[in-house]
């Protein structure tokens, strides 16, 4: 297992590898050979970045029975959009929109197990599904609910700027079928879940959106969320713990 960053130190973004509280930069995004620069930060210097930049983020709804509320569950996977500007990393403000503030708008997390692509990938199968993926982080799927039950489409819902934080690392090297998702606001739990609870596995996931859709280099999959997260507002913070991952954290606050 290796942890992946992605920061910023004077203006200039490199990836490293994370070690204790120690950052080596290597040279190059990870998901090729690199070398090490030679250069370590401490943690506490450096301002993290989400571990990826997507070019796009697929999220899968409705993928626990915990989160249904007596609704049947979906035959294949479903599987959305979000759009590359919501991604923010650890420490980052979830911004709640001006106009969702005005409107009364439930805002919900959603903690979910969130997988990085590290090879192009389309037409994957279950069998070799595995092999596009390059490590594993903390996803939350910020939601405005009332917008996602009465807007047409659900992008106003799920694509609002800051509703993905991604971080605080990428963890090679996990077994996705057996990985705790927990979410806490305000130190509270809200959620806590293991991915063998799935209903659509992460193999049968990348087998089904491949099928239709490229999944390139530093593309994100969301793989869904369990049990019923709760509202937040601004002034709450929100963590979303993935086991053998590590805490993303954010601060909620008002646009
Ligand atoms: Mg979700």
């Amino acid at each position: 297992m290796t942890n992946y960053v992605r920061f910023e130190n004077k203006g200039n973004i490199s990836f490293g590898v994370l070690e204790g509280d120690t950052v080596s930069e290597i040279s190059n995004a990870p998901f090729d050979s690199y070398q090490t620069t030679g250069e370590t930060f401490s943690l506490s210097n450096i301002k993290l970045l989400s571990p990826v930049a997507p070019n796009k983020v697929v999220a899968i709804g409705l993928n626990y029975k915990s989160h249904l509320g007596g609704r049947p569950g979906p035959e294949a996977p479903e599987p959305f959009l979000k759009a590359s500007t919501t991604v923010i990393g650890h420490g980052d403000d979830i911004v709640i929109p001006k106009i969702a503030l005005e409107e009364g708008v439930k805002i919900q997390p959603e903690a979910e197990l969130a997988l990085v692509i590290g090879k192009k990938c389309k037409g994957a199968t279950q069998a070799n599904a595995l092999d596009y993926v390059f490590a594993y982080t903390c996803g939350n799927d910020v939601s405005a609910r009332d917008w996602q039950q009465n807007d047409l489409q659900w992008t106003r819902a799920k694509s609002s700027d800051t509703f993905a934080p991604i971080g605080p690392w990428m963890t090679t090297g996990l077994d996705p079928t057996n990985i705790q998702v927990i979410c806490r606001v305000n130190g509270e739990e809200k959620q806590n879940q293991n991915t063998s609870d799935l209903l659509h596995p992460v193999t049968k996931i990348i087998e089904y959106v491949s099928a239709v859709i490229t999944l390139e280099v530093g593309d994100v999959i969301m793989t869904g969320t369990p049990g019923t997260p709760g509202d937040i507002h601004p002034g709450d913070t929100v963590e979303v713990e993935i086991g053998g991952v590590g805490v993303l954290s954010n601060p909620v606050v008002s646009g």
